[in-house]
């Protein structure tokens, strides 16, 4: 386990501020703890302390405040940046056709998928070859629809977050990070997250320093003034995760500064109930066409996803353009009719509403998926809005719900690999294995398409962009 060199130095100044304490204790045990000390009142506490059992003291409290800043703060750093030639040989690719090729050869180069060859040899100066029989290959899982960075419940309820805590104070939640790499999710994407924070966690994981999936994100949510998700921030967070417009032009802005800001994605709120039951002021509609309009106006043209409660909500989105709908409104033909006429994609997350709202609700909401799968036109995409579901199941449980919706196991596959790499705008780089793409690979010892829950399966390899992330 890693620590910075700062938890190190923080746990020093640690020991030495609590060398008296420490000596106080020690000598408080010694007078009360033996004959011979009760007998000698005169002796006060700490006083015939050795300097050899200070120190000693001091290393014992340094090294406790290591192990627990260790375990409260391990900061989930990164492989380094993958080097020469790696090989997976011998193993079962699965195409994002649903075909598969036995006995393949993946060769990688750096962070890229060079070739992927039916038989094969192994590159002789291969660095790495790792042994592919009995494993299936599938690319990368992507959940795309995540809120990584969570409200900061300390703010929240106005007592401040314990300083030693750095887990919270950074807020990068490395065990969640490392949990999405074990499961084999490669990639997110964050449908609304503290702007500077998320900015900043991708940046460090793009450059190698912190481990985790590879993030696109939203920025800000753009709802009304007031509008939810408001009520979930406290009030010094909440203009860094939430923009309030209320006219075009604070809609238009919003839209350019998210995109100044490395946005690659709009997210707007398009509904009026807040996560509790309560309602909130909507977005107005001709701010939400402006949207839309002025995120496509940019080159390459920003896509747009709306959070949507209702039927009337979804139909006004989708009638103005919006690229992808995020949630479903239980209103399964006309919806699935709606988003197959403009081909939009959708993300149901429904592994995060299933465990909010009732069974009968949560059915008709199946039926929606249900219908737009059979409709076939719009394009379905895994999406787990953590944290509403848990970071160690959230993806395998959204997965086997879009079975129970009559996806076949290739359909969901392709829900969280191809589909999601296209909703990202990244339909030519993530989402499949092959030649030119970038080598994010799940090996998996069952076959995920006989039964989508094999990729609960523990003993996996994940790769991410060339480096072995987890085995
Ligand atoms: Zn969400």
């Amino acid at each position: 386990m890693r620590v910075p060199m700062r938890r190190h130095a923080l746990a020093a100044i640690c020991s030495v501020l609590l060398m008296p304490v420490l000596s106080l204790i020690t000598g408080c045990a010694r007078s009360e703890g033996t004959e011979a000390a009760r007998n000698q009142p005169q002796q006060t506490e700490g006083a015939d302390l050795t300097p050899g059992e200070f120190l000693m003291g001091g290393i014992f409290l340094w090294g406790l405040w290591g192990a627990l800043a260790a375990a409260l703060d391990d900061p989930y750093l990164a492989e380094p940046p993958a080097e020469g030639i790696r090989v997976i040989e011998g193993v079962r690719v699965i195409n994002a056709d649903g075909s598969a090729t036995e006995n393949a050869t993946i060769t990688i180069s750096g962070d890229t998928i060079q070739s992927v060859i039916a038989g094969g040899e192994a590159d002789p100066k291969a660095v790495r070859v790792i042994d592919g029989s009995g494993k299936t290959a599938i690319a990368g899982l992507i959940d795309a629809h995540v809120h990584f960075i969570f409200p900061d419940l300390g703010t929240y309820f106005k007592f401040p977050t314990l300083f030693f805590i750095g887990t919270y104070k950074d807020k990068y939640y490395p065990a969640n990070r490392r949990k999405y790499l074990q499961n084999g999710v490669t990639t997110v994407r964050s449908m609304g997250d503290p702007l500077n924070l998320i900015k900043g966690l991708k940046e460090k994981t793009d450059n190698y320093e912190l481990g985790g999936p590879r993030i696109y994100y939203a920025g800000k949510m753009i709802t009304a003034p007031d509008g939810h998700p408001s009520g979930l921030y406290s009030p010094g967070e909440v203009d860094e995760a939430v923009a309030g417009v209320g006219t075009v032009q604070e809609g238009e802005a919003v839209v350019d500064h998210m995109h100044t800001q490395g946005a690659q994605i709009i997210k707007i709120i398009y509904g009026s109930t807040t996560l509790f039951g309560g309602t909130a002021p909507q977005l107005n509609k001709q701010v939400m066409e402006a949207i839309i309009k002025r995120a496509h106006s940019y080159s390459p043209p920003m896509m747009v996803a709306a959070h949507v409660e209702t039927l009337q909500g979804a139909t006004e989105v989708i009638q103005a353009g919006v690229d992808a709908i995020e949630h479903v409104p239980g209103n399964a033909e006309a919806l699935a009719q709606l988003a197959g006429d403009h081909r939009i994609f959708v993300t149901p997350t429904l592994s995060g509403p299933h465990r909010l709202i009732p069974t009968e609700a949560f059915e008709t909401l199946k039926e929606t998926v249900r219908a737009i799968h059979a409709d076939g036109r719009a394009t379905i995409v895994t999406g787990t809005d953590l944290p509403f579901a848990p970071a160690d199941t959230g993806i395998f449980d959204e997965m086997e719900l879009l079975q129970d919706c009559g996806l076949a196991p290739l359909d969901v596959l392709r829900a969280a690999t191809v589909n999601a790499a296209r909703v990202l705008g990244q339909g030519e780089t993530l989402g499949e294995i092959a030649t030119g793409r970038m080598a994010d690979i799940v090996l998996l010892e069952c076959d995920p398409l006989e039964d989508i829950a094999c990729l609960r399966e523990e003993n996996k390899i994940v790769i991410q962009r060339g480096r072995v992330v987890f085995e």
